[in-house]
């Protein structure tokens, strides 16, 4: 099939090189001209594991191709995705500009019948706004070409992104239009063979399927990190608690983690834009106020560990920092807790060394050249006369070090484990003072 995609950041390179992988072809629309360029020369401007080879093959084999020409990307596809950005607006609410610019452009130049599907995370009643935003043009230009405009919200996780997108686990498709259902089931049929996983409804119920899901994921966390708040002040391990819930089927393992919070380029943005659309609808959404509360002092944790382990003298000091991506296997450090953590030892006059498997360039394309910010390219680097060392991302390399090394290393030998990955009395045998999050002696 021919298939356009507006926008290739994460989900429209992703989704573009996975639909290309089945034998679409498929052409990626961004107006970055510097991406359009680099993905040229199969350059991924992306971590994203198995998805550099993918789109290098992809794009050889003539089924993958990139450009800044919108008229010529909509000329293209009988299918045409809007993956653009969808930030949030100076009140929290999310910023539909570049969807609507997108649509627009799709209305200037669409000249026989196409489905147009919108995987941009979008506030309910959108998909309509697209859908004038298209039509809107076509008047404009006295044309009559019939469309579709179906919600088609995307549930890929950065890190995992090529397998999710590969083997997802739902396909929500938001639809009155029997064609347009009929169409997007063909294309997404060589990922539906095991089982069926189109789950079909109206284009509200699917916009607010996004935000649903994000928002609960978001209220797992803050509820953990409330938990674990709650088991530092009463002497209690928030690790046995996690194992203990858990194994009640209802609750499940899955994503019941406490830690330094959440961040990232959706869940912070989604739960304000959902409170923000249950407000203009006439509902005070109070428990997702109350998710976002909890992830923001939860940012500060970390921090507030430290100030208080060293009497909130922390002037002059180096603090060796694992992990700079807002969760593992990625470079995304958007609201990144690591951001929070540094940003608040520079103001306290501390330096920051720091390693991250991926996010080394994205962090010096944050904050530039700093005296207090070093990055180094390897984990034990970071340690060498610091006077602490704390983890911020649970990437795997760092599930298991070699504690005799740390304390070497280290001037002052204390570690901060914002995810938790180390047991308590492991590390202190190693003679290394410890501070986890909820483990009932942070007091
Ligand atoms: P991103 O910021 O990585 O990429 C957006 C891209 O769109 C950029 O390359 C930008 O240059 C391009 N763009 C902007 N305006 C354009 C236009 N008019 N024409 C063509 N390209 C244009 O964004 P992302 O992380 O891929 O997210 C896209 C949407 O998907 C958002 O609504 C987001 O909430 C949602 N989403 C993201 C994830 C994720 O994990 N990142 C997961 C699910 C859903």
């Amino acid at each position: 099939m021919k298939v356009t995609i507006f926008g290739t950041g994460y989900v429209g390179l992703v989704t573009g090189t996975c639909l290309a992988e089945m034998g679409n072809h498929v052409v990626c629309v961004d107006v970055d001209a510097g991406k359009v360029e680099r993905l040229k020369q199969g350059d991924v401007p992306i971590y994203e594991p198995g998805l550099e080879p993918m789109v290098i093959r992809n794009h050889e084999e003539g089924r993958l191709d990139f450009t800044t020409d919108a008229a010529g990307g909509v000329a293209h596809g009988d299918i045409v995705f809007i993956a653009v950005g969808t930030p949030p607006d100076e009140d929290g609410s999310a910023d539909l500009q570049y969807v609507l610019a997108v649509a627009r452009t799709i209305g200037d130049h669409i000249d026989r019948y196409a489905v147009v599907v919108n995987k941009s995370t979008v506030p309910v009643g959108t998909a309509d706004r697209v859908r004038g935003a298209v039509a809107e043009q076509l008047a404009a230009r006295s044309s009559m070409v019939p469309f579709d405009v179906v919600s088609n919200p995307e549930f890929l996780k950065e890190g995992d992104a090529v397998e999710d997108c590969l083997r997802p686990d739902r396909i929500v498709v938001g639809s009155s239009s029997a064609k347009a259902i009929a169409l997007l089931r063909k294309l997404y049929a060589p990922f539906n063979r095991n089982h069926d996983r189109m789950v079909v409804m109206d284009e509200r119920s699917a916009e607010l399927t996004k935000y649903a899901a994000n928002a609960m994921l978001a209220t797992k966390i803050s509820f953990m990190n409330e938990m674990a708040n709650i088991a530092e002040r009463v002497g209690a391990d928030i690790e046995l608690v996690r194992q203990g819930i858990g194994a009640d089927p209802r609750i499940g393992y899955h994503f019941i983690y406490p830690g330094a919070g959440y961040g990232g380029s959706c869940f912070p943005k989604d739960v304000q834009a959902l409170a923000r659309t249950a407000h203009a609808a006439g509902y005070d959404a109070r428990l997702l106020g109350a998710v976002e509360i909890v992830n923001d002092t939860q940012k500060s944790r970390l921090f507030e560990l430290l100030s208080g382990h060293f009497g909130g003298e922390l002037k002059g000091l180096t603090v060796a920092v694992w992990g700079l991506a807002f969760k593992p296997n990625t470079d995304d450090m958007r609201e990144a807790s690591s951001r929070r953590l540094m940003e608040r030892l520079w103001e306290a006059g501390a330096k920051v060394r720091a390693f991250d498997p991926e996010a080394a360039g994205e962090a010096r394309r944050l904050y530039g050249e700093r005296d207090d910010l070093q990055l180094v390219e390897r984990p034990y680097q970071a340690l060498e006369g610091a006077d602490a060392l704390v983890i911020v991302t649970e990437w795997k390399a760092f599930r298991s070090p070699d504690f005799t090394r740390v304390k070497s290393l280290l001037s002052t030998p204390v570690i901060f484990d914002g995810r938790n990955l180390y047991d308590p009395a492991t590390v202190e045998e190693a003679g290394i003072a410890y501070y986890g999050i909820g483990r009932g002696r942070s007091l």
